[in-house]
């Protein structure tokens, strides 16, 4: 059965529409010859030979059939006995046959055909009967009311194939599979070639989903000491960081059938659709177990039930859940099927999903450190020509916070800039234009900035290189820019510290360094302008975050209206009072305008250092970390690990 849903498998129709285009036109073809004619046994005969039967006295009632000109002749009891009719007499088709005519004949005109037996009557005194009636088809007619239904029935069932996709890809979205599971089953004979040695770094997460195919492989070895094989193993971990990946591989070297599908494949304007396939993903696999079944983000099924459902919409990804909670539970450990799924919000899943026996195991697929990113440079470097041998240590450090899907980009749009520069292979550039690319966006050479807009935004970007480089803690600049790219009309990169825990007043320097862009168009030209939006933004995030949710603010204290649960996303109602609200707009304002001020005194300060830095940035358009050590001298706070080169993270202007 789950043969069906390998991808190799042509997919055999198991029930055909085509049964009832059958039967319509059986019966369409049964009417023409039963229908029509239901005295098809009866002779045909002539109007002079019917005078003659008349005259002789052989006919009992003569029907006249006026809207087919018809007339049916039915003898009399002796006259059946006649030679003459023998035929006609021994040739009843139903038992009920002494109602049906022996003859018929086409009489042409009615009213001679109806003169000329009143005449025969008349002249030989005969008290034959005769009668009008019509024909009615009723066979005709049933099948005539009958259409409009088949006709329904035709387009449902055409609407039904192509909904469950099978329309085009032959008989394999029949109606009667909508409850199927979606899943893509690969086994041996599929060539997935993921392995291990595809993903890198992940050194912990690969050790948990390795000792996963051992349990499949070799489930004695744990079950003999009485462990139990553990039922599911859920990856978790921000967006692009190899989830899928990994599964990929586990699926590769396990080399027992993996149905991969993801949580929006449950889901189908149906109610009860999901359940079904649930039940039917999870009696595949255990047909073919051992078997994984990987479920990719499984937060659409999964989040936790009776949230935001005012409407009572979600009740069907609710059954779909239950559903689900129940296949796990259900199958023994010895059945040999493990779950996979990932996500990214493990935070807003049902707590029942993730309870030990369900999903046993939470793997942690982080953002890469940077020598996991040198790895997965490695990865991806290996089917890219490049031109020198190149340094992986510098370009991990040139992408801090990048993904491994990032740094997947990275390599592939750096082979494109060089192919569009018609190079016979990749530079160390096409790589730092790259980063700049993905991080910044498309550069806009044609744009249309004043003279003066340019003086502010080379100021602005200024303010923000001077400030960062004379505060301790704010991230370290790499690189400023003056043109535009993507949204934004100038940058300054900095290399930021990776950090796990982080304090108040690197917040603070870092808010301060934000502002350092406005402050600086305020010290120089007096005024301020719009430049600043997304520094604003990100500030008041950040103080915003420092007050309600990190609890660093010393007026409203060691707090948080931070729910990790996701139960409050501040829909209605907010967690805390009015007066409160109050209070934490005003100590975020307050804050903002703290380093606001801090940013301008530090800038006053350094007015004429400020003023050389744009005027370079003016002339050069881009200046790097070199540039200010001339101006402000070497940086006081430097740390060992920020002399080696480097780039990121931008600050538009
Ligand atoms: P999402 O949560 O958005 O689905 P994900 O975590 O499942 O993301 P993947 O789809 O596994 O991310 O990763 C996308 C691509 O990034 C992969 O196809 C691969 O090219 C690259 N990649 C990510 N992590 C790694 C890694 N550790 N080693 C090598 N390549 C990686």
């Amino acid at each position: 059965m789950a043969k069906e849903n390998n991808p190799n498998t042509p997919k055999k129709p198991r029930f055909s529409s085509w049964w009832i285009y059958g039967v319509v036109i059986a019966l369409i073809i049964g009417f023409q010859f039963f229908g029509g004619s239901s005295f098809s046994s009866t002779e045909k005969t002539t109007t002079s030979e019917l005078q003659e039967f008349l005259r002789n006295g052989d006919i009992s009632k003569i029907v006249i059939i006026t809207n087919t000109r018809q007339a049916k002749v039915y003898l009399t009891e002796e006259a059946l006995n006649k030679d003459v009719h023998k035929g006609v007499a021994k040739k009843p088709l139903f038992p009920s046959s002494s109602l049906m005519p022996q003859y018929i004949l086409d009489y042409g005109d009615l009213q001679i055909f109806q003169n000329e037996i009143t005449e025969i009557k008349k002249e030989n005194n005969l008290d034959t009967i005769v009668e009008f009636d019509t024909e009615s088809n009723v066979l005709g007619d049933l099948l005539l009311s009958l259409l409009p239904f088949a006709l329904i029935i035709a387009i449902w069932i055409y609407l039904m194939r192509r909904m469950s996709g099978g329309a085009g890809g032959g008989a394999g979205g029949q109606i009667f599979n909508i409850g199927k599971s979606k899943a893509k089953l690969f086994d041996e004979k599929t060539d997935t070639r993921t392995s291990f040695k595809d993903v890198a770094g992940l050194e912990g997460a690969k050790e948990e989903v390795q000792e996963i195919v051992e349990f499949l492989k070799n489930p004695d070895k744990y079950t003999s000491l009485g462990g139990k094989i553990p039922k599911g193993a859920l990856l978790v971990g921000p967006p692009g960081t190899g989830k899928t990946l990994l599964a990929k591989a586990v699926a590769g070297e396990a080399k027992v059938p993996f149905f991969s599908l993801s949580g929006s494949d449950f889901v189908e304007m149906f109610v009860g659709v999901g359940a079904s396939r649930v039940r039917d993903l999870f009696k595949q696999a255990k047909d073919k177990s051992p078997a994984i079944i990987f479920i990719d983000e499984i937060d659409a099924i999964g989040r936790a039930r009776g949230k935001n459902n005012f409407t009572g919409s979600n009740d069907e990804r609710e059954n779909t859940l239950n559903q689900l909670l129940t296949e796990m539970d259900g199958f023994g450990t010895n059945t040999n099927v493990i779950v996979l799924a990932a996500t990214n919000r493990a935070d807003v899943l049902d707590k029942a999903l993730m309870r030990a026996g369900r999903f046993d195991r939470q793997i942690y697929v982080d953002l890469p450190d940077l020598n996991e990113r040198k790895e997965i440079f490695e990865v991806h470097l290996r089917p890219i020509k490049t031109a020198e041998t190149l340094d992986l240590d510098f370009l991990a450090k040139q992408t801090p916070g990048f993904s491994g899907a990032d740094i997947a980009n990275v390599c592939n749009e750096a082979a494109l800039i060089a192919a569009r520069k018609e190079k016979k292979a990749v530079t160390k550039q096409d790589f730092l234009d790259a980063v700049d690319r993905i991080v910044g966006g498309l550069e806009k050479k044609n744009k249309i900035i004043t003279p003066e807009e340019k003086k502010t935004i080379a100021y602005h970007e200024a303010g923000h290189a001077t400030v960062s480089w004379m505060l301790e803690h704010a991230a370290p600049l790499v690189k400023v820019t003056i043109v535009p790219r993507g949204q934004s009309l100038g940058a300054a990169w900095y290399l930021p510290e990776e950090r796990l825990i982080v304090r108040p007043e690197q917040m603070l320097d870092e808010m301060c360094a934000t502002m350092g862009g406005r402050a600086a168009e305020k010290v120089i030209f007096d005024k301020i302008s719009t430049g600043a939006l997304s520094d604003l933004e990100k500030v008041t995030k950040q103080a915003r975050a420092m007050v309600t949710i990190y609890g660093l603010n010393d007026k409203l204290g060691n707090i948080t209206y931070y729910d990790s649960s996701g139960q409050n996303e501040y829909g209605f109602t907010k967690p805390y009072s009015e007066e409160t609200a109050q209070r934490i707009d005003q100590e975020i304002s307050k804050m903002i305008e703290e380093q606001y001020q801090r940013a301008i005194k530090l800038l006053a300060d350094n007015k004429d250092k400020l003023t050389e830095l744009a005027d370079r940035l003016l002339e050069k358009e881009v200046i790097f970390k070199d540039d200010l050590e001339k101006i402000f001298g070497r940086r006081p706070f430097e740390k060992e690990e920020e002399k080696l080169e480097p780039a990121d993270k931008l600050d538009d202007q």
